[in-house]
């Protein structure tokens, strides 16, 4: 019961990460508030939480949208009275070189993997602000910190998320805020089965050249990146301040050596 009687919001929990995560973190005592574009499997989530006997209820929101956040922010406040634990972890692919990717997509990307953070941690703030309390979670990626092919717009926001997390740290420590990053390599979920799927004619091949990027020689699980959320969340972090957390099967660790 490492999260006992906590309140946490993870965005775009209805699948892969956020979905691993809300149920781990219901297993260790938190109330969850699944988020998700998707109320079919934002409700799915909440149901498999519910049928362990754990806590949990679904809000749609849409993490781009000010009055769609700020209403799910003041739901949670009214019926729970606070948020300790924010983890911004919605988001989407980008696939292309610079030169081809269109403007809207690139407005798309960084809408949902960008502003999607900025978003609900401007509205949960002050409520951690005023109880001195708080941890946020953000969802950046190994990408930040190493060059991979034809992923430049993913890159950008992810780098940009990683950033924003650090400046983010610095404003919020005085209120006993810590705002962290956990930076996985490639996890085997929806998004990149249809990364998988739209790039490459021979998916199956691409799995096996990405496994062989991995020092582990194999690729993450949902799971592997909800235990170190968890480990963020706890208090058994409270030394970690606006650190990058790894979960990346030794990618950066290999391209740097
Ligand atoms: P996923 O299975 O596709 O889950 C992402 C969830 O975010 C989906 O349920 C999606 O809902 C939701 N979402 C998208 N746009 C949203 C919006 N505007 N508002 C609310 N929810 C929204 O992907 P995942 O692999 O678990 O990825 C989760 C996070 O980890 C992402 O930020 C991703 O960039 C990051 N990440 C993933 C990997 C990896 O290898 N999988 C590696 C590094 C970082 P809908 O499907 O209903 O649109």
């Amino acid at each position: 019961m490492r999260l006992k009687d906590k309140v946490a919001l993870i965005t775009g929990s209805g699948s892969g990460i956020g979905k691993s995560t809300a149920l781990l973190f219901a297993n260790e005592g938190a109330c969850v508030i699944v988020n998700d574009l998707s109320e079919e499997k934002g409700v799915e989530t909440v149901k498999e939480i519910e049928d362990m006997g754990g806590n949990a209820i679904f809000i749609q929101a849409d993490v781009t949208n000010p009055a769609s956040v700020q209403s799910m922010v003041n739901m949670i406040i009214d019926q729970f009275g606070r948020i300790d634990i924010l983890f911004n972890n919605a988001g989407i692919s980008g696939v292309g070189r610079l030169h081809e990717i269109e403007a809207d997509a690139w407005d798309r990307i960084m809408a949902v993997n960008v502003k999607g953070v900025f978003l609900p941690s401007k509205y949960a703030l002050p409520y951690m602000m005023e109880r001195k309390s708080g941890s946020i979670i953000n969802m950046s990626s190994c990408i930040a910190e190493i060059g991979l092919a034809l992923r430049a717009s993913y890159a950008a926001t992810k780098g940009a998320v990683l950033a924003l997390t650090k400046s983010m740290q610095v404003d919020y420590a005085p209120y006993n805020i810590r705002v962290n990053a956990l930076l996985p390599g490639t996890i085997i979920t929806p998004f990149v089965e249809d990364y998988l799927k739209n790039s490459y004619d021979d998916p199956e091949e691409a799995v096996e050249g990405l496994k062989k990027r991995q020092l582990s020689g194999d690729l993450g699980r949902p799971e592997d990146v909800a235990r170190a959320a968890l480990f963020l969340a706890s208090d058994e972090a409270k030394f970690m301040m606006g650190s990058p957390l790894y979960i990346d099967g030794g990618v950066v660790s290999g391209k740097n050596a």
